[in-house]
């Protein structure tokens, strides 16, 4: 078996370190060519030593000189670079096959959209990127032959769940519905007013799942939902109405797909981002992905409740977003990215960052997307914007 080449974008985050757990297992089928980070050096340095890389990016020349210090004591052959022209070269780089996308936020739109233009097998973590540029990300898709595997673990559920050959719509396939699971985040429950006193903290601490800073916080404002449901909107083809969110405390169903003849077909597992991992590496084969069988037994049951959009706005600023198209999605992800950076810097109140949403998307104008400059002017003035408002007397 010849070894797949893959690169890691974000390597040093949690989905970045549960995919090198996954390619770990099976390296007669992987090889690690490149991994970048942004500014932990040392993780990535620590990374370097177990996977050999034959390329390690970080964001800042200072950093990099660092870490090729470092990598030279250690008399190891990986070259290092820096800046965001690194990051894309790394994801088109002709001897990569496959590209893990596991950057945060907008900062992955550019390495991303290289790996599909390029061609590549693209596990798609990074869902802010598709959020920003949606159809140009999926036309990309199609014209350069790549082949996107979605990572987020719904995403992951619903193509399990549906035919293997699913473009066209979903209606061509039987499909009347996707039933996007949530956990609810760790408020499910609270009220508005108990939200207010939220601290970043508390926000973090997710009842199923670890992950990093910026989507836990996501989780807890239901904005991981909203713009997930944008991410299947376009990864499926489907309209915002035959997205259904289902609040499933439990995360052992990681979402569905309901046929027009009654069927609803399920995915199943622990909570562990490793499966998704794994499919997408392997995919359409299966491998070992070290995550513990799921016993039925012990999960005992399975409860199902209707997502609160009142205590919880983001959701419903996403739907609208994705129903206004054009730039919208892309401002709702640039607002609440500055907004959740505040929240976390102590900087703006838990309920704020709707409402810091909601004034970015009413002062923005809606645009058409005519091509990648223009998503990308839309998010840097929504984060002028957003900016503007924290700032404001
Ligand atoms: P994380 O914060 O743990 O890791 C982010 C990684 O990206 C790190 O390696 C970091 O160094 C790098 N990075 C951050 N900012 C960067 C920048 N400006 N330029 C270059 N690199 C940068 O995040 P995560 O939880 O691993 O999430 C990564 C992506 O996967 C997000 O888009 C998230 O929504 C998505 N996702 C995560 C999970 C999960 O369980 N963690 C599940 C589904 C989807
Ligand atoms: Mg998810």
């Amino acid at each position: 078996m010849i070894p797949r080449r893959v690169t890691v974008l974000g390597a040093t985050g949690s989905i970045g370190t549960s995919t090198l757990e996954v390619l770990a297992r099976h390296p007669e089928r992987y090889r690690v060519h490149a991994l970048t980070a942004h500014r932990s050096r040392e993780a990535l340095l620590a990374q370097c030593h177990v996977h050999r890389p034959a390329l390690a990016v970080l964001d800042t020349e200072g950093d990099a000189a660092w870490l090729r210090a470092r990598l030279a004591e250690a008399g190891l052959a990986t070259e290092v670079r820096a800046g965001s022209d690194a990051l894309v070269e790394v994801a088109e780089a002709a001897e990569v096959d496959t590209v893990m996308a596991a950057i945060v936020g907008a900062a992955g739109l550019l390495p991303t959209l290289a790996a599909v233009r390029a061609g590549k097998r693209v596990l798609l973590a990074n869902k802010e990127a598709l959020v920003m540029s949606g159809a140009l990300f999926m036309d990309a898709v199609a014209r350069h032959g790549a082949t996107l595997l979605p990572i987020d673990s719904e995403h992951n559920a619903i193509y399990q769940c549906l035919p293997v050959e699913h473009r066209g719509g979903l209606a061509r396939h039987g499909v009347t519905q996707l039933l996007l699971t949530a956990s609810g985040g760790p408020f499910r429950g609270w009220t508005a007013s108990e939200l207010a006193a939220v601290t970043p903290e508390q926000a973090c601490a997710h009842p199923n799942w670890s992950m990093g800073r910026k989507i836990s916080v996501d989780s807890a404002t239901l904005m991981n939902k909203g713009l997930e449901l944008i991410e299947a909107c376009w990864l499926f083809d489907a309209r915002p109405d035959q997205v259904q969110v289902v609040v499933h405390p439990q995360s052992v169903i990681h979402s569905m797909a309901a046929y027009s003849d009654g069927s609803v077909l399920a995915q199943l597992g622990n909570p562990d981002m490793r499966t998704p991992i794994a499919y997408g590496l392997a995919w359409p084969e299966r491998i070992e992905a070290g995550v513990e069988a799921l016993d039925l037994f012990q999960v005992a049951r399975l409860d199902f409740e209707p997502a609160d959009e009142t205590a919880f706005p983001c959701l419903r600023l996403a739907r609208e977003a994705m129903a206004a198209g054009g730039t919208a999605p892309a401002v709702l992800n640039a607002a609440n990215e500055v907004a959740v950076e505040a929240f976390l810097a102590g900087r703006l109140g838990f309920t704020g960052i709707g409402e810091l949403v909601a004034r970015v998307r009413e002062a923005r104008p809606v645009e058409a997307v005519r091509d990648l400059e223009t998503v990308l002017a839309a998010d840097a003035l929504a984060r002028q914007a957003a900016h503007d408002w924290l700032a404001r007397p």
